[in-house]
């Protein structure tokens, strides 16, 4: 009914004040938006996430990933023999007594892990989320409650329970949250222990109460129940200061020099962290045990950065083609630009991340000018242009 004539009518559900599209019945009202809500409540179809098993093998996501994903030859095969593992078995009719082994990616700012995290939902069509550490609190501090992160998975599936219960969760930054006694780098104010502890329980599995329209908790309210036995959560962090910690376990082996002063980089990718180091770093022993597959990203070369311009699918040099293609316009890049980008890129030390950025950077101002200049067939983007941001070659 259209109550544009009536004052003071409150949906009965969300008790907000209602002018039109509000439906009455013996005892009360309710509005469209609740209608909505009920409505995906109550018709969760109940998909389960069918896997091709003819096609899918670990050499297969192998593949996959390699088309997206430049080096980390260690973690893609780590990667696609878990995630094969994972999902055989959920899929599986003897799932009852399994415990899922979580994933831990360490390495450097801009070295892959979010992008492994999104690839392999990419891989085998699974909804991902990806959330950030630094955001989560205790339940009862101001922030975001652990359970949060359970239901921006259920709204990504769209309220589908079942689908929820098999996606995986991306968390970020997940050093952030270790204990301050224990870490080398004071980064957090409150204490990540409490944070760690709650996140321990979703990971684990427990079912979770999220309420459908978000916010905090409150007695009243109806819950929306997830399992999260099989959700799978990989986590990531740089755990700079970890070289530290790794250097003085070496030192304590014997037949091993000391290594006074060994830059972070060359401790890092040449020895393999332990799970005591995390530990050592500030994780709580039972959250450390729940990420049991532990692999290590390493910090990107030359080669692999100038790679990363030009080999994957969506290679970054690619999408900026792709939008001078829009305006007409071929642009290219030559070797020794490609270079140089790589070379600025390597001092910035923030992994791929630089390339995006020194490309953003030098791209801004051709960008915000040609597209109102006319009859411009080709752009050649020089050393001369990267170094200095100055001629191009544009030819009309
Ligand atoms: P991290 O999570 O390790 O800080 P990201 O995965 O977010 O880094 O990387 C940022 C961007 O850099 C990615 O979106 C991608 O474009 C590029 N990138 C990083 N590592 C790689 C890699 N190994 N292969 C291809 N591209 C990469």
């Amino acid at each position: 009914m259209n109550t544009e004539n009536n004052t003071n009518i409150n949906c009965c559900f969300c008790g907000n004040l209602k002018t039109n599209n509000i439906i009455h019945g013996p005892k009360g009202y309710i509005c469209y938006k609740c209608i909505y809500m009920c409505n995906k409540i109550l018709n969760i179809n109940k998909t389960t996430i069918n896997l091709n098993w003819k096609k899918i093998t670990p050499q297969y996501i192998k593949n996959f990933l390699d088309s997206y994903i430049i080096g980390q030859k260690k973690t893609k095969k780590i990667l696609s023999v878990s995630i094969y593992n994972h999902y055989k078995i959920i899929n599986s009719l003897k799932k009852n007594n399994y415990y899922k082994s979580n994933i831990l990616l360490i390495g450097p700012t801009g070295s892959g892990k979010t992008l492994f995290a999104q690839t392999i939902a990419k891989t085998l069509n699974i909804p991902m989320v990806i959330t950030d550490a630094t955001t989560l609190t205790e339940a009862g501090y101001v922030g975001e409650d652990v359970e949060n992160i359970i239901q921006k998975l259920l709204y990504k599936c769209n309220f589908d329970i079942q689908k929820t219960q098999q996606g995986i969760i991306y968390i970020d930054e997940i050093d952030k949250i270790a204990k301050k006694t224990n870490n080398v780098s004071i980064t957090r104010d409150v204490s990540g222990e409490g944070v760690q502890q709650a996140l321990l329980k979703i990971i684990e599995g427990t079912i979770a109460n999220i309420p459908p329209k978000g916010g905090r908790k409150h007695p009243d309210q109806e819950y929306i129940q997830v399992n999260t036995q099989n959700i799978l959560f990989i986590c990531g962090g740089t755990f700079y200061g970890i070289e530290k910690i790794i250097e003085k376990r070496i030192n304590k082996l014997p037949k091993i020099g000391f290594n006074k002063n060994l830059s972070f980089n060359k401790i890092y990718n040449n020895n393999n962290i332990e799970p005591e180091d995390l530990i050592n770093f500030g994780l709580i022993p039972e959250f450390v045990g729940r990420l049991q597959i532990l692999s290590q990203l390493k910090t990107l070369n030359k080669n692999e950065l100038l790679q990363i311009l030009i080999k994957p699918k969506n290679s970054i040099i690619n999408k900026y083609k792709y939008l001078f293609q829009l305006e007409n316009i071929k642009l290219s890049f030559t070797k020794n630009a490609l270079k140089k980008i790589v070379s600025k890129c390597i001092k910035k030390n923030i992994g791929a991340r630089g390339l995006i950025n020194i490309l953003e950077d030098n791209l801004l101002e051709l960008m915000y000018k040609i597209p109102s200049m006319k009859n411009i067939k080709k752009i050649i983007i020089n050393t001369n242009f990267i170094k200095n941001k100055s001629n191009p070659v544009i030819l009309k």
